[in-house]
C-alpha cells in the first residue's frame, strides 16, 4: 500500500497555512503531500486593490511558491482544477491526469457574488487576482489617456466602484491617491475625474462600528468620493450602471466590489452549499465526506449567536493553521481539535498613510491604524517565508 494522499487545492492563505504547518513536521514516510493552483505563485489577495488603482507595485503582491514550498516535502502541481468527483475520490485538471486523493483540502477561495445582476458579469471588473487587476489599472489608464476635455465635452470621466463594504472603501481609498496623479500626468483638471461608489445598504460598510465608518465616510469625501448610498445598482451596461429607481450613471469602468460567494465547484460536485460556501464541521470537514476539509472563503462557521463569520484572510489563515496539526494527529492516530475563531479585529486601509479600525475591542485612526495595517501585511509574509520573506519585502 503506498503512503496517504493528501491533496490541498489553492494557494491562497488557507491552503499555504496548510502545506507549511505540514512541511514544518511531516516525516517523509508519513504521507505524500501535494499542492495544486493555477498559477506558480501565490497572491496577497488582501492587497489586490493597491495594484488594482496603481499606487502599489504588482510584484509586492506575488510570491513564488519556491519561495514557500520544501520540495522534498511537498510535490506542486501548477493546474486548474476544474472538477470534484467525490465519488472517485479524484479531483480533475485542466492539463494534467486526475489526481486521487485519500485526503482532500479544498481552499480555492471564493467567487464573485453578482446576485445574478443584468450586465454585471460581462461589463464590470473584478479585484480577484493579479491578472484580473492588472486589466483594471490598464482601462484606467487607457480611460485618462483618451480623455480629452479641450473638445468642449463637459463629460465628466466617471469612475464607478459597485458596493461600498471593506473592498469598494480600500479600493476607493487607493483610487483618491491615484487619481490627482494621473490628472497631472495627462493635463487633466481634477473636477472633470468623478469617482462614484454605489452601496446598497443604508450606510457604507454596513454593520461596522459607526464612529469608523463615519471617520472613513468623512476622510473620503473630503478627497472627492461620492457616496450614493441605499440604491443598489440593478443593471450594468458598456455604458455604465442603472440604478434602483431608474437612474443611470455613465462610466467605462464600473469595478464591481458587491461580495464574494463560495468557489463553484463545490455545488457542481453535489456537496450541499449556502452560496456555494459549506457548512463544515467543528474539525472543518464537510459533513458526511469525513476525508474533504474545506477552508477560507468557501467555508461557512457560524458564531455564538449563530451569524456566520465574514470570509477573510484572518479566518483562512487560522483553519489552514489548525487544519496542518488536525492532519499530523490523523496520520499518526492522535485526537483532532476543534476550530474556534478568534477575532484580531479588522483593519481597513483607507490609502497610503490613513487607515482605520479595531485592534480587539480598541478603535484605531490614521497613520497608526495604517502602520498596524501594515505590520500585518508583514507578519502574513514572515509566516509563509519567514524573516528573509519578510525582510524582502521590506525593501519595497
Ligand atoms: P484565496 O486567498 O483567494 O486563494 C485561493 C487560491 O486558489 C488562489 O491562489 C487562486 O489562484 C487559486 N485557485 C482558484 N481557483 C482555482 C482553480 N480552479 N484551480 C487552481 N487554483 C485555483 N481579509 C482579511 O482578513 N483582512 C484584510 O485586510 C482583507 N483585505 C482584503 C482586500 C481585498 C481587496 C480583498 C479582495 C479581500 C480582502 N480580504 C481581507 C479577504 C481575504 O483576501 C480572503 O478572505 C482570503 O484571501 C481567503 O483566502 P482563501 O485561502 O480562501 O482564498
Ligand atoms: P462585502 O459583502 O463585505 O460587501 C459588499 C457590499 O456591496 C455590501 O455593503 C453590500 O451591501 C453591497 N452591495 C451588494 N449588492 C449591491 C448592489 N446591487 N448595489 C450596490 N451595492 C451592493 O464584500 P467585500 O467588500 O468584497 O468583502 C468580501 C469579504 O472580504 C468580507 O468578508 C470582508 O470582510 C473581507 N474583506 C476584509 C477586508 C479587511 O479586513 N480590511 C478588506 C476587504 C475585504
Amino acid at each position: 500500500m503506498g503512503l496517504p494522499k493528501i491533496v490541498v487545492l489553492g494557494a491562497g492563505y488557507g491552503g499555504l497555512m496548510t502545506v507549511v504547518g505540514l512541511q514544518k513536521q511531516l516525516n517523509l514516510e508519513e504521507a505524500e503531500v501535494t499542492l495544486v493552483n493555477q498559477n506558480p505563485y501565490h497572491y496577497v489577495t488582501t492587497k489586490l486593490h493597491e495594484p488594482a488603482a496603481g499606487t502599489l507595485d504588482p510584484e509586492y503582491v506575488r510570491v513564488s511558491l519556491d519561495e514557500v514550498i520544501n520540495p522534498n516535502k511537498v510535490k506542486f502541481v501548477q493546474d486548474r482544477v476544474t472538477k470534484l468527483d467525490v465519488e472517485n475520490k479524484q479531483v480533475q485538471l485542466e492539463q494534467g491526469d486526475p489526481l486521487p486523493y485519500d485526503t482532500l483540502v479544498f481552499a480555492l477561495g471564493s467567487a464573485p457574488e453578482t446576485f445574478g445582476i443584468k450586465g454585471l458579469l460581462e461589463n464590470a471588473y473584478f479585484i480577484r487576482n493579479l491578472d484580473g487587476v492588472a486589466v483594471i489599472r490598464e482601462r484606467m489608464e487607457q480611460l485618462f489617456t483618451q480623455y480629452k476635455p479641450q473638445d468642449g465635452s463637459d463629460e465628466p470621466l466617471n469612475i464607478v466602484v459597485g458596493g461600498a463594504g471593506f473592498t469598494g472603501i480600500e479600493y476607493v481609498g487607493e483610487l483618491v491617491d491615484r487619481i490627482p496623479e494621473l490628472c497631472a500626468q495627462h493635463g487633466i483638471p481634477q473636477e472633470k475625474v468623478r469617482l462614484i461608489n454605489i452601496e446598497a445598504a443604508p450606510t457604507v460598510l454596513p454593520g461596522f462600528d459607526k464612529d469608523l465608518v463615519d471617520y472613513a465616510v468623512k476622510y473620503l469625501e473630503e478627497k472627492g468620493v461620492e457616496f450614493k448610498i441605499n440604491t443598489p445598482i440593478e443593471e450594468c451596461t458598456p455604458e455604465g450602471v442603472v440604478l434602483k429607481g431608474g437612474e443611470e450613471i455613465q462610466s467605462s469602468l464600473v469595478v464591481w466590489t458587491g461580495g464574494v460567494r463560495g468557489h463553484v465547484l463545490l455545488e457542481e460536485s453535489g456537496i450541499e452549499t449556502m452560496r456555494g460556501r459549506v457548512k463544515v464541521d467543528e474539525y472543518l470537514r464537510v459533513p458526511g465526506h469525513e476525508n474533504i476539509f474545506v477552508i477560507g472563503d468557501s467555508s461557512l462557521i457560524f458564531n455564538d449567536q449563530e451569524r456566520p463569520y465574514p470570509p477573510t484572510a484572518q479566518m483562512a489563515t487560522q483553519q489552514g493553521q489548525l487544519l496542518a496539526k488536525n492532519l499530523l494527529a490523523q496520520l499518526r492516530g492522535g485526537e483532532m481539535k476543534s476550530f474556534r475563531f478568534e477575532s484580531k479585529g479588522t483593519l481597513a486601509s483607507l490609502g497610503g498613510s490613513t487607515a482605520m479600525g479595531l485592534v480587539g475591542t480598541k478603535k484605531v485612526y490614521g497613520k497608526v491604524a495604517s502602520f498596524l495595517k501594515k505590520a500585518n501585511d508583514l507578519r502574513w509574509f514572515f509566516l509563509l517565508g519567514g524573516v528573509s520573506l519578510m525582510f524582502k519585502k521590506m525593501k519595497f
